[in-house]
């Protein structure tokens, strides 16, 4: 189908961030044109990465029909526990339950990012308002007072001019919009790694259930089942820099796991990978017609599950501005709304508790551990509180602030 290049949108990144902004404007009927630098061949061999959807996310999956594709291949996941590694004791089970007056999802689904991206672009592709070019690698933009230039290498290996109305970075945190740009990503990166173990092993059989934040002076973790076949359980462990190399020997992964978990027998490893954390938020969202969403605008650790959830939460708010702009419903200064709004949740949400979590899990003073256990317990223990703490942690209450915003 021919795109009227006047009114279409250009999408960079067909990550979850990327197809949820497409989709959502295409069924809006905005016509996109969405680049991704992957191909049929090599879509799906992407590392592990985000896999916690949080109860606001399946809202707003369920409304571009995603979320009927995904529940099949993900787990249910009520329970979210805090673990004393130390004395191997459960210090307070969260149930989502407790949301069930405020979203139609009282659960987490943990499913991986790369099935949500699978089902999506099967979305994708059989839409008509989406112009989907795989295998194209967006190499840099100029823009206009009429709109936004694109320049890709496309899948013959040849450069090419993709002309839109607006050009929106979903590429993740390796931006090159942000960077033409020159916007200044804000914020740090951990001096350690994370190492991140794939094993296909019950630990529900060990107390365990499906998502589990483990506290430990020494070597905090976070544990978490995904669905098979075969089922598979991620451990994260810290990993200084210096011992890369020697971490991602088999032995050296057995015997962490077995520190973990003294089973006497080797594990199952199915994969692993070592990544490096920031938290990064950057100064703006916006220039012009060029806008960020996902983690083009900002990073966090991955303690919470909250880097995908958010950027999707960014997809659909931006989703429906540039609708209206569009539509002529609206003028461009709901963009610079977009901006604050999801400017505001990057910071004092997203990364403001990510840290806050690091530091929970890592924490060393054994004081300070002590009343931080305790408070999880009482906060788990009192429907009130555990509500409040569940609002939060989910980012309901996130996007209940950023309402407030004008
Ligand atoms: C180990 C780990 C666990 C995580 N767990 C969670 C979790 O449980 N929950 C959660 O919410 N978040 C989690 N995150 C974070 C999450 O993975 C990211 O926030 C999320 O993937 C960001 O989505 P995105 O679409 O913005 O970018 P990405 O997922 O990075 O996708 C960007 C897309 O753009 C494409 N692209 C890049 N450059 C170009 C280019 N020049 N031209 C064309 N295409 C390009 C890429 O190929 C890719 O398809 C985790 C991260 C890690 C590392």
């Amino acid at each position: 189908m021919m795109q009227k290049e006047s009114e279409r949108v250009i999408v960079v990144g067909a990550g979850p961030v990327g197809l949820c902004l497409s989709l959502a404007l295409a069924q809006a009927g905005v016509e996109v044109c969405t680049i991704e630098a992957l191909g049929e061949d090599n879509f799906l061999e992407q590392l592990p990465r985000a896999g916690t959807n949080h109860p606001a996310t399946l809202e707003l999956y369920e409304r571009i029909g995603l979320y009927a594709k995904l529940e099949p291949r993900g787990i249910i996941a009520p329970l979210v526990h805090y673990w004393d590694r130390r004395e191997h004791r459960l210090i307070a089970e969260f149930d989502h339950a407790h949301l069930k007056d405020d979203t139609r999802f009282p659960y987490v689904l943990q499913c991986e990012r790369i099935k949500i991206v699978e089902e999506a672009l099967k979305l994708a592709k059989a839409h008509p308002n989406i112009e989907l070019r795989l295998a194209s690698t967006f190499t840099g933009f100029a823009q206009d007072s009429d709109g936004v230039t694109a320049r890709i290498t496309n899948a013959s290996g040849d450069s090419e001019s993709v002309r839109g109305v607006y050009l929106v970075s979903a590429e993740g945190a390796r931006s090159i919009v942000r960077k033409e740009l020159d916007i200044d990503f804000e914020g740090f990166t951990y001096p350690d790694r994370t190492l991140n173990v794939e094993v296909a092993f019950d630990f529900r059989k060990y107390g365990y259930t499906e998502r589990n934040y483990i506290s430990d002076p020494d070597e905090w973790s976070n544990l978490f089942h995904w669905k098979g076949p075969p089922d598979r359980w991620r451990i994260h462990f810290p990993a200084g820099a210096e011992e890369e190399a020697a971490l991602m020997r088999p032995e050296a992964l057995q015997a962490r796991l077995q520190k973990f978990l003294p089973t006497g027998k080797p594990f199952d490893i199915v994969a692993s990978n070592l990544y490096v954390v920031h938290q990064r938020v950057a100064k703006k969202f916006r220039v012009g017609r060029a806008i960020l969403a996902g983690d083009s605008a900002h990073v966090n650790s991955p303690i919470g599950a909250m880097g995908m959830n958010s950027g999707v939460h960014d997809a659909f708010n931006l989703a429906d501005k540039l609708t209206k702009i569009l539509r002529l419903e609206a003028g461009e200064e709901v963009l610079d709304r977009y901006e604050r709004q999801r400017r505001h949740v990057a910071l004092t949400h997203t990364q403001a508790q990510t840290i806050r979590n690091k530091r929970l899990l890592a924490e060393k003073d054994f004081a300070v551990r002590q009343r931080n256990h305790e408070e999880l317990r009482r906060t788990a223990e009192d429907p009130k509180l555990a509500r409040a703490f569940l609002l939060r942690t989910s980012l309901i209450e996130s996007l209940r602030e950023a309402e407030q915003i004008a």
